[in-house]
């Protein structure tokens, strides 16, 4: 029985050394906060229930600081603050002001200790926070917690008036449905019909501690000079009641009297409709 019990215990604790020895060797050359001894203890602190991945790249922290082109005088609303790993980087640009928000008391405590005037730390929900609350033309970005990646992004379109442009990581799979790359859903349709899209990049797990069991990917919204004005929560329910099915024609889910006037075949199938079509739709069935 005791041998048993050791060979159990064994390959636990080789797994354990390996994970610090590569996080150590990682750390050298990393952007982790200044009190980084205590952050060798971070893993244990690190929440998984609130998406919590550090970025570790300063390589990939500085691409993300590049794509959202700040020039001097810029608001900055960074989302998900954590460690403060990626405030760092901002904060070496011209920027004129840094908003955090951050939902974990604890990450709260330890971005407030960044000695900055031009920081300010907020601790709020992402999901539901009133963005323009904070500013009229404030470029977004932030490494977000993946289980409520697509509630935040939700959240920036509908203040949308304040957002000009947002530079945001999120899982691979979530970032190329929203850039219309992979099988579009409700998403797609709502935050291309006010921005424009695109996948900037993918980044490896191993850039982040822990490493998420999905690859990563850095998306950038810049809002349209021309968007239609409507109401966003009847909006939302068109296009999740359009996309609920991939396999149903539109015939069976609306009206074919709504499809013939918007010019639409009701054999057709949501993904198959231009983003043109399904606004046209959107506007018959409002009429
Ligand atoms: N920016 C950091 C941490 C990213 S992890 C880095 O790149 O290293 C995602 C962060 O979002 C975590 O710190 C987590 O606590 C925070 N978070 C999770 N849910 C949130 C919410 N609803 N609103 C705001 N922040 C949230």
């Amino acid at each position: 029985m005791a041998g048993r019990a050791q060979q159990t215990k064994v390959p636990v604790d080789v797994k354990r050394a390996r994970k610090l020895i590569s996080f150590l060797l990682m750390s050298f050359n990393l952007n982790l906060p200044p009190d980084w001894k205590a952050s060798i203890f971070l893993e244990v602190r690190l929440r998984k229930d609130l998406g919590q991945h550090i970025l570790l790249s300063k390589g990939v922290l500085s691409r993300i600081a590049e794509f959202l082109c700040i020039s001097e005088g810029d608001k900055v609303l960074e989302i998900g603050g954590g460690t403060g790993n990626l405030t760092r980087v901002l904060l070496e640009r011209p920027l004129e002001k840094i908003y955090v928000l951050e939902i974990d008391p604890v990450m709260v405590e330890t971005l407030k200790r960044i000695e900055d005037e031009r920081i300010t730390v907020i601790q709020a929900d992402a999901t539901r926070f009133d963005l323009c609350s904070l500013g009229d033309d404030l470029k977004v970005t932030g490494n977000l917690p993946y289980n409520v990646a697509s509630l935040i992004i939700e959240n920036l379109v509908r203040y949308r008036s304040c957002i000009p442009l947002a530079v945001l990581m999120v899982q691979k799979e979530v970032g190329l449905k929203i850039v219309g790359k992979s099988q579009p859903g409700w998403i797609t349709l709502f935050v291309n019909t006010f921005y424009d899209t695109e996948y900037l990049m993918s980044v490896p797990s191993r850039f982040f501690l822990p490493r998420p069991k999905v690859v990563s990917g850095v998306i950038r919204l810049r809002r349209k000079d021309k968007a239609p004005d409507l109401n966003l929560d009847r909006f939302k329910r068109f296009l999740t009641r359009l996309f609920s099915s991939r396999k149903k024609k539109i015939g069976n889910l609306f009206p074919k009297k709504a499809l013939l006037e918007a010019g639409l075949d009701p054999n057709m199938r949501s993904h198959q409709l231009t983003q043109d079509q399904v606004l046209r739709l959107y506007n018959v069935l409002e009429r």
